[in-house]
C-alpha cells in the first residue's frame, strides 16, 4: 500500500471544529438550520475561511459561491486533489450532514500543517453551495454549475418562497466570487459523509467504501376513475381511481422487492411518497388520484427492465377496476459509478487502519455524483446511529467521525503522492 501514511488525525481537534460549527444556527432541539445563502451560511463559511486561512490554505471563491481552499504541493505541474462536501443544511438538519465531509477536509489540512508534511500534489478543500434544495429547489446546485450540468444563469434566477432569487441572495451574503464557477483541471476529488441509512450500524462496520450512486427513473401519475355516492354505488358501479391507486402502490413494493438480493444495501428501491386524492370527502368515492412514483437501483438493466415491465402491468391493474392510468416519466438518471482508482485508495486505506468495512452504493444524491461526470471520484461513509439523518436528533459517534476523516487523510494524501 503505497503512500499511506501511519500519522494520526487528531480526533478532539475534529469533534470540536465540529461542535463549533454546529452552533452557527443551532437549534433548541441540538440540531441546526444553516439553510443556504443565509446569514447562518455566511457565518459558517465565515468560520470556514478563517479556519483554513489558519491552517496555511489560500481560500478562492467561485461564482456561485463554491469555495476552495488550497493548500500547495511540492510539484507545481501537479494537478489539485479535491476533497470536500457541503455546510448548508436543511431546516430541521443535524450536526453532521455535510459538515462532517468539509470539516473532516479541515482537519486533514491541519495534520498535514502540524506534520510539515508537503503532498506531490496541491489539495483543495471544497464547500460546495446549496446541497440541501430546501430553499431554492435544486439540490447540489453548486456542483451541479461547476460540473456543467445546469446552466448559471438559469440556476442564478431561481427563487425561494419569499421571491428572492439565488443570484441576490448570494450577493446578499457577499459570497459571490471572482472566479468563473466551471470544472477545472483536477485529479481526483473524495467526499466523507454519514451514511444516512441504517446498514452500517447494523452490521457494526464503521466505513462504507462507496462505490457509486443508483440510477433512478421517476414517473408521475393520474389514475382517472369516477366520484359517485359512497353509499349507493355497487361494487360493480365503481370506478374507485384510489382503489386502483392503493393496488399500484403494491406493485411497485412488488417490483423493489422482487430483485431478491439478499444485501439489503444492494437491493432496488421503490415508493410512493405523495398522493393527491379528488375530491377527498370521507364520502365520496374518489374519482382522480394524482401521485409520483420511483424507482432507484445500482443497475441500469434493472432500471431498463422495470421501464419496460412496470407500466403495461400497472395499466392493466387500472383496466381491471374500470379506471384508466396515465404514466408519465419524469426523468431517469443512469447509474453513476465512481473511479475504481479512488475506490481502491479508500478500500486500502480502512483495511490498512484495521476498520470493518464494506462496498456499497449510496441511495442519496451527493455533490461527488455530479462532480464524478467529470474527473475520478469516490466516497466514504461513517454510520450514524439509527440510520438517522435531515433530523436535529441526527448523530455520530465521536469515533466514528475520526475513522471516517482517518480513511479520509489516508486516502487523500496516497492520491496526492501517487507515482504518475
Ligand atoms: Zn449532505
Amino acid at each position: 500500500m503505497t503512500g499511506m501514511t501511519n500519522q494520526p488525525i487528531n480526533a478532539g481537534r475534529l469533534w470540536g471544529a465540529l461542535m463549533e460549527m454546529a452552533q452557527i444556527g443551532g437549534t433548541p432541539k441540538g440540531g441546526v438550520k444553516r439553510i443556504t445563502l443565509t446569514d447562518e451560511d455566511r457565518r459558517g463559511r465565515d468560520l470556514f475561511t478563517q479556519w483554513c486561512e489558519q491552517a496555511g490554505c489560500t481560500v478562492r471563491v467561485d461564482s456561485m459561491g463554491n469555495m476552495f481552499a488550497r493548500r500547495e504541493g511540492r510539484d507545481p505541474s501537479r494537478l489539485p486533489v479535491l476533497m470536500g462536501s457541503h455546510l448548508d443544511s436543511q431546516p430541521t438538519g443535524g450536526k453532521f450532514d455535510g459538515a462532517l465531509g468539509v470539516l473532516a477536509g479541515l482537519e486533514v489540512m491541519r495534520t498535514l500543517q502540524d506534520l510539515n508534511l508537503v503532498t506531490e500534489a496541491p489539495i483543495e478543500l471544497v464547500n460546495w453551495t446549496d446541497e440541501e434544495g430546501c430553499r431554492f429547489g435544486r439540490a447540489m446546485m453548486g456542483s451541479a454549475v461547476w460540473s456543467g450540468l445546469h446552466p448559471e444563469a438559469k440556476v442564478k434566477a431561481l427563487q425561494d418562497a419569499e421571491g428572492v432569487t439565488v443570484g441576490d441572495a448570494l450577493a446578499g451574503i457577499g459570497y459571490v466570487g471572482d472566479i468563473p464557477c466551471e470544472v477545472f483541471p483536477a485529479d481526483a476529488m473524495f467526499e466523507l459523509h454519514i451514511e444516512q441509512g441504517p446498514i452500517l450500524e447494523a452490521e457494526g462496520r464503521k466505513i462504507g467504501i462507496v462505490t457509486g450512486a443508483q440510477a433512478q427513473i421517476w414517473y408521475e401519475a393520474v389514475v382517472t376513475g369516477q366520484d359517485s355516492h359512497a353509499g349507493t354505488t355497487p361494487p360493480v358501479a365503481r370506478k374507485d381511481a384510489l382503489l386502483t391507486a392503493a393496488r399500484i402502490i403494491e406493485l411497485v413494493d412488488f417490483f423493489m422487492r422482487e430483485e431478491g438480493s439478499e444485501s439489503i444495501a444492494d437491493a432496488g428501491r421503490g415508493t410512493v411518497g405523495r398522493l393527491v386524492v379528488y375530491p377527498n370527502s370521507p364520502n365520496v368515492i374518489p374519482g382522480e388520484v394524482r401521485f409520483n412514483i420511483e424507482f432507484r437501483n445500482p443497475s441500469d438493466a434493472r432500471i431498463a427492465e422495470i421501464a419496460t415491465m412496470f407500466p403495461p402491468r400497472a395499466e392493466a391493474l387500472a383496466a381491471l377496476n374500470n379506471t384508466t392510468l396515465t404514466l408519465t416519466p419524469v426523468f431517469r438518471i443512469p447509474a453513476q459509478p465512481f473511479d475504481t482508482e479512488c475506490v481502491a485508495l479508500v478500500e486500502q486505506a480502512a483495511e490498512k487502519l484495521g476498520f470493518p468495512a464494506r462496498r456499497m452504493v449510496s441511495g442519496a444524491g451527493h455533490d461527488a455524483v455530479h462532480v464524478a461526470t467529470r474527473i475520478p471520484t469516490a466516497m466514504i461513509f461513517t454510520p450514524c446511529k439509527d440510520g438517522l439523518s435531515h433530523n436535529e436528533a441526527e448523530s455520530v459517534e465521536p469515533e466514528e467521525a475520526a475513522a471516517g476523516t482517518q480513511v479520509l487523510f489516508e486516502a487523500v494524501v496516497a492520491r496526492a503522492n501517487r507515482v504518475l
